[in-house]
């Protein structure tokens, strides 16, 4: 549902993407043309592998968020349905994990280019 980030391109000078600012990679030659959080001006494709990499991370988060209410809760005899429904979202989670991972190897083929 984020929608928002994919503003901030400036018209005026041709600032160059500042993707080396972030601990995950080295300097990049095109230009910075979108807005990350506000903070840093990189380029599209580098835009597309952090968004991916940001989703990767809090699907990641609410997969190990149910795995331990599961822990603490799985056998303590809570209610069936409503643990039925965790191990639901769960599956979801990660079904979604695997489609983001295959986007995450695309997007980071396009970085390199
Ligand atoms: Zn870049």
């Amino acid at each position: 549902m984020r929608r928002d980030d994919a503003d901030g391109t400036s018209p005026l000078s041709q600032p160059h993407c500042e993707i080396e600012k972030t601990p995950l990679e080295g300097e990049c030659q095109r230009p910075g043309e979108v807005s990350y959080k506000g903070t840093l001006l990189v380029c599209r494709p580098h835009a597309a592998l952090l968004q991916l990499e940001d989703r990767a991370q809090a699907v990641l988060g609410s997969v190990f968020q149910m795995d331990e209410w599961l822990e603490g809760n799985g056998s303590s005899g809570a209610d069936e349905e409503y643990l039925g429904r965790i191990r639901h979202e769960r599956e979801e989670a990660l079904a979604a994990l695997r489609h983001i991972r295959v986007q995450l190897r695309s997007a980071r083929k396009e970085v390199l280019q």
